[in-house]
Formats: structure tokens, sequence, C-alpha cells
């Protein structure tokens, strides 16, 4: 069996499709959906990441501010930055982009931000309304995933899903949205990390097996059980001198020999990517929304 492969560009623009529509019908009410971007220090990766949301932004006619912080910015002067976007009403949403540099305490930063404009949902706030089972906003990298394999036609409810990555972003989260009860969760799921005893034991066993671990190929086709749905969320830098930037992006998955054992597959560059950035736009739509009245997802 060679694999379906889900493209993300795809899906991700299916959902902006719907969020132009929705951002259509705020601009009849006056209102431009508006996010503030936080940058402190040239981290390549970071910057590549930030100029891919303020493009996109601009593309969707959503307002950005973008904020470019030298890398020796004092954690005060973040954290007033992030007081003075929490007061702008322009403002729906705010993205500090992480890593953050070693002086800083990202978990106060984390703690500034007004949970109502927390788009990336990383504020106990909001971890604690989806670990509930009500969430403001969905992380978008989770959500993302989740999305990847409704459009693709993967039934989640009854499913065995397995993780491979407990990290705060992606696959806690995402381990928190699957269980939940709901027509795209009601899942049953099993979180690896590096400390779980024979992984491909787990990994064998998945009827949709997500990758997060953050290193190239470890998911090889002897870890994959026939016919299951593999969501690759890693993105790995590889020295490649042939390539113009010096680097290719690789995935957590062997993308060539699992494809021919699974159903369905997302590549890595052009999978979960695209879609990270869409449902962070769709949050900040939402938030908009929401700060007006309603008509948001939850209306
Ligand atoms: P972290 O480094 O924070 O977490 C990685 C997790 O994977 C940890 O829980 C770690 O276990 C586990 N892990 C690492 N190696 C193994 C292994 N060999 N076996 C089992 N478990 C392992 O990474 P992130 O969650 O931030 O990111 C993961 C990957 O996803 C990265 O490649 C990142 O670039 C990518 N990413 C992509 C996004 C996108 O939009 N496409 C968005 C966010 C991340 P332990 O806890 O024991 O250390």
């Amino acid at each position: 069996m060679s694999a379906k492969v889900i493209d993300g560009r795809q899906v991700a623009a299916e959902v902006r499709a719907e969020l132009a529509e929705r951002i259509k019908m705020l601009a009849g009410r006056g209102i431009v959906p508006g996010l503030g971007v936080i940058l402190v220090g040239d981290n390549p990766a970071s910057l590549s990441y930030v100029t891919g949301k303020e493009r996109a932004c601009a593309e969707m006619g959503i307002y950005s501010d973008n904020q470019h912080l030298p890398k020796d910015t004092p954690h005060a002067e973040l954290l007033s930055l992030i007081q003075r976007m929490n007061r702008d009403s322009k403002i729906h949403g705010i993205l500090v982009q992480l890593p953050l540099p070693d002086h800083i305490r990202e978990q106060e930063v984390l703690l500034a931000i007004d949970p109502d404009k927390d788009v990336d949902g990383f504020h106990p706030v909001n971890i604690g309304r989806l670990v509930m089972g009500a969430p403001r906003f969905l992380p978008p990298t989770p959500h993302g995933v989740v999305r990847m394999l409704v459009a693709s036609g993967v039934r989640i409810p009854g499913s065995h899903v397995v993780i491979v990555g407990r990290s705060n972003i992606v696959g806690k989260p995402l381990a928190n949205m699957l269980i939940q009860r709901g027509e795209e969760a009601n899942a049953t799921v099993t979180l690896c990390h590096t400390k779980t005893a024979d992984l491909p034991s787990h990994t064998r066993r998945a009827d949709i097996l997500v990758a997060a671990a953050g290193s190239p190929g470890m998911i090889t086709a002897d870890m994959v059980k026939d016919g299951a749905a593999v969501i690759d969320v890693g993105t790995n830098r590889i020295d490649d001198p042939t390539k113009k930037r010096g680097y290719r992006l690789t995935g957590d998955v062997e993308f060539e020999t699992v494809r021919e054992k699974a159903s369905v597959i997302s590549p890595v560059p052009n999978g979960v990517g695209p879609m990270t950035i869409t449902m962070l736009l769709a949050n900040t739509v939402l938030s908009a929304e929401l700060a007006n009245g309603g008509l948001g997802r939850d209306q």
C-alpha cells in the first residue's frame, strides 16, 4: 500500500477560505483582527517562523504589530511591551516566539499575556480550560494536527492514538484534546517520551501515530502498523550544502519507507507547518469575534 499524502498547504488553504469569510464579516462591523508578534533575539529558525506568521497576517488582512527586539532586551522591558499589547484594543492575540534568550524567565512571560489574547494557548488558564474540555484557544500545532486528520477522512473516535513527544506545545495539549468527548476526539491516547520502555511496541499498536520528538527519521517502517495514519510534526534542519540556504527540513518519520505501510501520511515540509500558522490566525480571528460580542467558534 502507498499512503495518501496529506498536503498541509491544501488543508490550510481550506481553513483560510473559511477565515476569509469571517474576516469579511468582521470588516463589515468595522473590526480588523490584530496580532502582536514579539521576537527577542536573532535565532534564524525563530526569525523565519515569525516572518511566516507576519506574512500570513498580511495576506489575510489581519493587522500585525511586529516587534523584533535585540537579544539583550531586559526582562522588564519585554513584560512592559506585553502589558502595552494587553491594553491595546487593536490587538486580539499576542504571540511571543519561543525559545527566549536565557536571561528571560519564560514562565513569567507566558503568565503576563492576558489569557483572552493568548492565541498560542500556552497560559495556564487556557491549558486548564483545555484539560477541562472547555477550551477558548486550542494550541495551533495540535489543532492543526486534528484538522489534518479530519480533512483526510481519518476517524478519530474509538481509535488508539500514540504520540511520541510530551512537550507543553505539542504532545501534552494534543493528548488532552484527543481524550475529550466529541466527534473530533474520543480517542484512547498513549503518550511516549525518551523514558518509554520499548517504544516500537507502543507505536506498532497505533491507529494514528503522531511523531513530535525532534529526532530526524526516528520512526521507521517496522514501528508502524499496516494502514495507520501517520502525522509528522517533527521539523529538523539537516545540513545540506546542495541547497542554497545550506540545509533542508526533514521530519521525525522516515517518509519513503513508512508511506508504503501507512494509509495516510503527512510530509515535511508542507505538512503540519502550514497548519500551525493557519490555526494561529484562526485563534486571532476567534479572539476578535469574542472581544466584540461573539460570533466565534463557540457561539
Ligand atoms: P521538545 O524538545 O520540547 O520535546 C520533544 C519530546 O520528544 C520530548 O517529550 C522528548 O522526551 C521526546 N523525544 C525526543 N526524542 C525521543 C525519542 N528518541 N524517543 C521518544 N521520545 C523522544 O520538542 P517540541 O515538542 O517543541 O518539538 C518537537 C518537534 O516538532 C521538533 O522537531 C519541532 O521543530 C517540531 N515542531 C513543529 C511545529 C510545526 O508547526 N510543524 C511546531 C512545534 C514543534 P523527554 O520529554 O523524555 O525529553
